[in-house]
């Protein structure tokens, strides 16, 4: 196990950056601890792969540290770093079985033969691949094949930390439930530091203790889920988590007030003038608005209600602007007349994306 740092770190993979976009990672500092399950969540070429490479070894970042308790791994080839990774695609020995792919890495670094006996049985008893250690792995689906890149991920139990990306992604529906559950379990065993890359929320989510958020090339917030939730560090932070995704709404701010579209918000705290070359937004969660009536809150269009069965999407229009709101399953949204209120507390203020610190 070992606390992981990066420090002042950036990578581009052309040879002469020059703009912004040229760096597929923008300058960060980051202190993952020993023994934390971390997820590293964001959509699709925001870098979250080269940010698990340049821990693993396979990439050496232009700029910056890498250390390992404390000691400089910058260039060190991965075979030296003491890491497990394990990929999105299936990384096994096809002519191998089940259970000489899942020794391998013991055999490897010279494990006495019980020893990797044993091992090789819990690691196939909790990835239900006990009935299969004598198959050959060449026969097996895609969905076994990974679980084996799993097993080989898991198995040794000196490693520093282990890394995944995107790792249930040729997994089955049902299966991954039950893996990801799996995962989380074998985390609080271990106590290995662990990172698991993913762009998908709730994978994120349900493994970590903490969840980096990354967005184009930089890390935009590292939170518990309920801080990604109640204070979203970025809008994107904001929109991307959450289901719907926080409401995010051109505003301007003066002390403890927000107008949006001629209508007044009230905010929980009191703010500075923002400067005004900046693009000023609030955020409130559909979560924090709540049906009101009379002249209250804020007069929306309702366009559609969606019933998720345990309770109500109220989509909206706030002259023309779209805004979400939930409603409680036995709440009645009437035709029209509509107002949403939002609870003070719960809305943030946001200038150029960043949250504004009343
Ligand atoms: P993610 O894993 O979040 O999808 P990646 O780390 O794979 O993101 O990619 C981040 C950015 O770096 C993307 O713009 C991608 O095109 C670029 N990139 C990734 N790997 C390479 C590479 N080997 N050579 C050049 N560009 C790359
Ligand atoms: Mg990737």
């Amino acid at each position: 196990m070992a606390r992981l740092e990066l420090r002042d770190l950036s990578h581009s993979y052309k040879p002469n950056p020059v703009e912004p976009a040229d760096w597929a990672l923008k300058p960060m500092t980051m202190i993952w601890e020993d023994g934390g399950a971390y997820a590293l969540l964001g959509p699709s070429g925001c870098g979250k792969t080269s940010l698990l490479n340049i821990l693993s070894g396979l990439v050496i970042p232009s700029r910056g540290k890498v250390l390992f308790d404390d000691v400089d791994v910058t260039t060190l080839p991965t075979e030296q770093r003491n890491i497990a990774q394990v990929f999105q695609f299936p990384v096994i020995y096809d002519t191998m079985t089940v259970e000489q792919n899942l020794a391998f890495p013991l055999r490897n670094r010279g494990v006495e033969p019980a020893k990797i006996d044993a091992r090789v049985k819990e690691v196939a008893a909790m990835l239900e691949l006990t009935g299969d250690l004598k198959r050959k792995a060449s026969g097996l689906t895609a969905d076994m094949k990974q679980k084996i890149s799993l097993g080989r991920g898991l198995v040794r139990e000196d490693v520093r930390a282990v890394l995944f990306d995107e790792p249930l992604t040729v997994i089955d529906p049902h299966l991954k439930w039950q893996l990801r559950a799996e995962l989380k379990r074998v985390h609080r065993q271990s106590k290995t530091t662990m990172v698991y890359v993913t762009h998908d929320q709730t994978e994120a989510l349900t493994f970590a203790d903490k969840v980096v958020v990354m967005y184009d090339g930089d890390v935009v917030q590292v939170g518990t889920p309920q801080q990604l939730f109640e204070e979203p560090a970025h809008t994107f932070v904001g929109h991307f988590i959450g289901s719907p995704g926080m409401n995010v709404l051109p505003a301007s701010v003066a002390g403890g007030v927000a107008h949006i579209k001629g209508n007044e918000i009230l905010l929980g705290r009191s703010y500075q003038p923002i400067d005004s070359a900046k693009r000023v937004e609030i955020g409130v969660r559909p979560e924090f608005l709540r049906l009101g009536s009379g002249t209250e809150g804020l007069p929306v269009t309702v366009k559609r209600v969606e019933d998720t069965g345990r309770q109500k999407i109220i989509r909206a229009e706030l002259d023309g602007l779209p805004i979400a709101a939930l409603a409680h399953e036995d709440e009645t949204v009437p035709a029209s007349g509509v107002r949403l209120i939002a609870d003070p507390a719960r809305v943030h203020v946001y200038a150029d994306g960043q949250l504004v610190r009343a």
